[in-house]
């Protein structure tokens, strides 16, 4: 692997889940030779998730891990260097745009799609932070197994809540749901795989007030929001966050058009962002969709509009690996 550094390349895609993945096979066909910085989480959130079922073209589903592998060795086999390595700094202001990663390694780039996808939220409860790791956790594929014949509660009520539920009872001797109102969000099919399975209890109406245990997670203290009735679930040692996500962009306020909620905006139904050259695709401007197969799309929207883009805007004397 050739040494980036000071560096200038056409693409630059910054994260790797399927939308920087698919931005990349497109942009390494289309010899645009990009680099992925694959961010603190390679291969996106997918390789925090079991089974999928929904990506077409796996008639027979797909564990996620397996199939981001199978995205970055298809975009790899075309010529996309993917690395470790989080962008820490960019300037968009010239051309070309100079990028720092790791906080310590410049490079730069006559365009960028910017792939950094959605994080999990918390609840912001002191307990939760100083138990997180400790029985408090984001990821029931992490940390399902560790939570074998125990009692686990699990917060939320959308898809992602109704799957890790249903994935716990294969360890957990009872999963309860907690959920601060009296219907879910999720689809109808995996609320109904939740309601089938005997080990899972729903608390409705509820919200987890506080996290209890001094090292390790000993007992949550719930609370009925219709009723204002407390309750403590003393046996309970495992806590999983499932309420949703928070985009990845950061990095990119004041310099790219968000939402209120930090979801960049791109430009009437393209990946273009209000800085040219600047390209952005999956979860990080997508708070609707939010699925494997429309990031990827967006990711090879992203690399086409790049090419394009590129083709009428070119920089001189480009130094390419
Ligand atoms: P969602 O935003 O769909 O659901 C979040 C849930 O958490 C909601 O029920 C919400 O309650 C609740 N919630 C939010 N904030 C809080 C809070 N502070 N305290 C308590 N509860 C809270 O997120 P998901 O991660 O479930 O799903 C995201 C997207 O990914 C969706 O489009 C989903 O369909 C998709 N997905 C698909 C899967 C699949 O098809 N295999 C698997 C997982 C996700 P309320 O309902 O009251 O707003």
């Amino acid at each position: 692997m050739s040494n980036f550094k000071g560096k200038t390349f056409k693409v630059v895609v910054i994260g790797s889940g399927p939308a920087g993945l698919t931005a990349a096979l497109y942009a390494a066909r289309a010899d645009l030779a990009p680099i992925v910085f694959e961010g603190p989480e390679p291969g996106g959130q997918l390789t925090t998730t079991t089974d999928v079922e929904n990506f077409p073209g796996y008639p027979q589903g797909v564990m996620g891990p397996k199939m981001m592998q199978d995205f970055r060795e298809q975009a790899t086999r075309f010529g996309a260097d993917c690395r470790w390595g989080m962008v820490t700094e960019v300037d968009t202001t010239k051309r070309p745009f100079r990028l720092v990663v790791d906080e310590q390694h410049e490079l730069f780039a006559e365009s960028i799609i910017v792939a950094t996808g959605a994080s999990a939220k918390w609840m912001g409860l002191p307990n939760e932070q100083r138990l997180r790791g400790k029985g408090v956790t984001a990821c029931a594929t992490c940390d399902g197994a560790f939570f074998r014949n125990e009692h686990v509660v699990v917060i939320g009520g959308g898809d992602t809540a109704m799957e890790e539920a249903t994935f716990l009872t294969k360890f957990a001797s009872k999963v309860t749901v907690v959920h601060r109102r009296d219907e879910f969000r999720a689809s109808k099919v995996m609320q109904q795989r939740l309601f089938d399975n005997p080990k899972v209890e729903v608390k409705w109406d509820s919200v987890v007030e506080d996290v209890l245990g001094d090292n390790v997670v000993q007992g949550v203290q719930l609370k009925n929001i219709k009723t204002g009735k407390s309750e403590i679930l003393e046996d309970v040692t495992g806590v999983f966050l499932a309420i949703g996500h928070k985009p990845n962009t950061d990095l990119f306020k004041g310099v790219l058009d968000m939402d209120e909620t930090g979801y960049i905006q791109t430009i009437a139904k393209t990946t273009y962002t209000n800085v040219e050259g600047v390209f952005a695709c999956g979860d990080a401007q997508d708070h609707v969709y939010r699925q494997a197969v429309t990031a990827a799309g967006s990711g090879c929207m992203a690399a086409i509009d790049a090419e394009r883009w590129l083709e009428e805007h070119p920089v001189e004397a480009t130094q390419n690996v």
